[in-house]
């Protein structure tokens, strides 16, 4: 069985659907996709020789070639335009997947869904949803093996980040999530909170240096943390 984490993007995959899983590893999502007869047709890209090999391995053992294509290359490289109606990209930092977004504009033609799970940095992928005409439609935050993940998904349209609550700027909506602040579920409270814990420890390290640089950095962490306590 995978992941419950990959369980939850499979979810957000229309019946039916091409997809492309950018960064499939062992090819575990998009062989659960056409297992459970959810996408019609799956591309799994793969960068590096080791997973690539092991993608191809685990559709030959499921019998998927026909509806699995497994591809080896950088980002959405791999796809031809039109080829796919959703591209997931999971795993990897927020930075990482908007460059493989950013570097592949033209292969997201014809493509209506992303579904992205960012293992941090999820704010550069939702103010990439805005600069670039992609309306996030859907957030959910979940706890796996004490790991906590996001799962952000977009449809294609005019990049307006839902802004229906107004106690909150839409920068700090970039970084908290809107559909995530306005579910306000424990698993939200206990990332801030780590996230609290986090910068409390490099505050306590800051204090015992003397340098400058130190005491300006601890002074951008005061007010980081000023903000966690006050959304937490
Ligand atoms: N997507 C899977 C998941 O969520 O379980 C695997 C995540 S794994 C941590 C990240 C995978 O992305 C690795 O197999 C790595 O080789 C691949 N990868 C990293 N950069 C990539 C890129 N630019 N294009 C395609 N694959 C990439």
């Amino acid at each position: 069985m995978i992941s419950r984490r990959l369980q939850t993007i499979a979810r957000f995959c229309p019946k039916g659907a091409r997809v492309a899983d950018i960064g499939s590893d062992h090819a575990l999502l998009a062989s659960y996709l056409i297992r459970e007869e959810i996408a019609s047709f799956v591309v799994a890209g793969e960068l590096n020789e080791g997973p690539y090999q092991a993608a191809l391995k685990q559709i030959h053992t499921i019998q998927a070639e026909d509806k699995a294509s497994v591809r080896k290359g950088d980002g959405l490289s791999v796809l031809k335009p039109g080829e796919v109606d959703v591209v997931c990209i999971a795993g990897m930092g927020g930075q990482l997947i908007v460059s493989i977004l950013s570097a592949g504009a033209d292969k997201l033609e014809g493509v209506s869904r992303l579904i992205l799970q960012p293992n941090v940095g999820e704010e550069h992928v939702r103010r990439w949803f805005v600069e670039n005409n992609w309306q996030l439609s859907a957030e959910t935050i979940m706890e796996e093996d004490g790991i906590i993940y996001e799962i952000l998904v977009a449809d294609k349209g005019d990049g307006m980040i839902p802004y229906r609550n107004k106690d909150r700027s839409p920068e700090e909506l970039l970084r908290i999530g809107p559909f995530l602040w306005e579910e306000k579920s424990p698993v939200l409270a206990k990332k801030w909170m780590s996230e609290r814990e986090k910068w409390t420890k490099v505050l306590e390290q800051l204090s015992r240096s003397d340098k400058q640089e130190a005491a300006v950095r601890a002074a951008q962490i005061k007010e980081e943390l000023e903000w966690i306590n006050e959304v937490i």
